[in-house]
């Protein structure tokens, strides 16, 4: 049976900040209180999972252990039709310089800093794959978005989100980060990277997500 998450403390099982404030501003209206895995100095599992939920669910389920208090987490990435799902879960390595072994993890401290990646050789790292499918190749893309929430008693809850879109060659737009200048929502003729952020949050994978968190877990 689904378990309501109460008022009270949650841990955002997350050591990025951007994450982190995105996730207590949407938690903040329903009387939950955020505290950060960063901030009671929680260690990251290895992102050692096969599906975005996988990833997800290690994540919240090492801080719940941890804290011995509910936990959530988030995974995401960008999937292409055309290439087998990929970069998928693994779209945050496809970032890191000089890193082409994407079925084992990086290195310790290998681009593990959102800002130290470099999104615009992953874009292109997607544009070659595609090239080299030939020019008929697909061009349909979506992200997801998977949220786990578990409690320290073993209980977990899980939800998936999404966008459909195309990609876009070459990249447009500086508002967002990421694969978003390379990504254009089905149905609109700007890219993530070109649109109003409050409009790319409306119809987001990570929007979708919570939409779906929100109404099982807290309304
Ligand atoms: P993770 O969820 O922190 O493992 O990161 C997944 C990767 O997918 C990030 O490095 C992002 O660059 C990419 N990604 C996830 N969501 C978005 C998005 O909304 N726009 C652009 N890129 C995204």
């Amino acid at each position: 049976m689904t378990r309501r998450l109460g008022p009270g403390k949650l841990v955002i099982a997350s050591h990025n900040r951007g994450k982190v404030i995105e996730i207590a501003n949407l938690l903040g209206p329903y009387g939950i209180e955020p505290v950060s895995a960063f901030d009671l100095d929680l260690p990251e599992p290895d992102e050692t999972g096969t599906t975005f939920v996988d990833n997800a669910d290690l994540k919240a389920r090492l801080a719940a252990d941890l804290s011995g208090m509910p936990a959530i987490s988030d995974d995401s990435g960008l999937c292409v039709e055309a290439l087998g799902g990929r970069p998928g879960i693994y779209s945050a390595r496809w970032a890191i310089p000089n890193y082409d072994n994407f079925s084992v993890p990086p290195e310790a401290g290998a681009g593990e800093v959102e800002s130290e990646r470099d999104f615009a050789l992953a874009m292109s790292r997607v544009h070659d794959e595609l090239l080299a499918q030939g020019p008929e190749a697909s061009r349909d893309a979506h992200f997801v978005c998977a949220l786990a929430v578990c409690w320290p008693d073993g209980h977990n809850e899980w939800f998936e989100g999404r966008v459909d879109g195309t990609l876009a060659w070459p990249p447009r737009g500086d508002k967002g980060f990421g694969y978003d200048p390379m990504f254009q929502p089905a149905g609109y003729y700007q890219t993530f990277g070109e649109m109003d952020p409050s409009q790319k949050y409306a119809i987001s994978h990570r929007a979708d997500a919570f939409r779906k968190l929100v109404a099982a877990l807290l309304s």
